[in-house]
């Protein structure tokens, strides 16, 4: 069933000096796996960013379950609980521990302290990081900061990862790795969205969408989805 919708969605940036997108429609279905590709600038991150409700088309509409999301209310329902991101550069904070990193996004739900830390202990072990729970990130590899950012885009049990360059600071060796983990989830029945420059990230997907200059220039299924 369509998951995220963009329905004719322009986004401007700088005046209209910058076309990032142009009058571009998708929708990507629940459980699906899919990469979006295409050269640097051509509107990947502008994409995703509209997509997950971290940008604002400047026309068009991007809807959630076949919802237009009107409100700020339901843009903070979708980007608290809805979807989790993961970013190339993974954004842990500095100060907090992994499993207090991970914690961070169950601030807005109900959980108690303790809730927070058994959950947030469970994802650690998911994603292969209970040995590292109270390290600080500057303590932990690149491979494993990943992980920990993973885990807390996991936090509130979203349906959707949206990913932009996930292995784009991770060595070959490491960012399999962390593909592996992607491939996991989507097992679990996640629906992922993932930006790469890498063919072999690319390769794991169901349906590759190519991007350029701010429009969908190709759609490709690789394998039958199941509804
Ligand atoms: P990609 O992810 O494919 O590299 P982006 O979506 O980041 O592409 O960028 C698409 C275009 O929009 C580029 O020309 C980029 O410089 C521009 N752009 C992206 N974000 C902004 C912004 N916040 N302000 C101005 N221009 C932007
Ligand atoms: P990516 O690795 O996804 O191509 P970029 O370096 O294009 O990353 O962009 C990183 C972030 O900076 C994005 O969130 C994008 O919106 C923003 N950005 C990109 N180009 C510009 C720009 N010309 N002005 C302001 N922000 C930009």
């Amino acid at each position: 069933s369509p998951l995220l919708r963009a329905d004719h969605v322009s986004r401007i940036y700088d005046d209209g000096q910058v076309q990032a997108l142009s009058d571009v429609s998708l929708t990507i279905h629940q459980g699906e796996y899919v990469a979006i590709v295409g050269p640097s600038g051509s509107g990947k991150s502008t994409l995703l960013n509209v997509l997950g409700g971290l940008d604002e088309p400047t026309s068009g509409h991007v809807l959630f379950k076949e919802q237009t999301i009107r409100d700020a209310a339901a843009l903070d329902r979708l980007r608290s609980t809805e979807i989790g991101y993961v970013f190339q550069s993974f954004y842990l904070l500095p100060t907090l521990t992994a499993v207090e990193n991970v914690q961070l996004p169950m601030f807005e739900t109900g959980l108690n302290a303790r809730q927070r830390e058994d959950k947030a202990n469970e994802l650690l072990e998911t994603v292969g990081m209970t040995h590292r729970a109270d390290h600080l990130p500057t303590k932990l590899s690149v491979g494993e900061r990943q992980r920990v950012a993973i885990a807390r885009s996991l936090a509130n049990d979203p349906i959707a990862i949206l990913a932009d360059e996930p292995t784009g600071n991770l060595d070959s060796k490491t960012g399999v790795e962390i593909l592996a983990l992607f491939d996991q989830l989507h097992e679990q029945g996640k629906t992922l969205v993932v930006i790469t420059h890498d063919h072999s990230v690319a390769a794991r997907a169901q349906r590759t969408i190519e991007v350029k200059d701010g429009q969908l220039i190709r759609d490709t299924l690789l394998t039958e989805v199941s509804e």
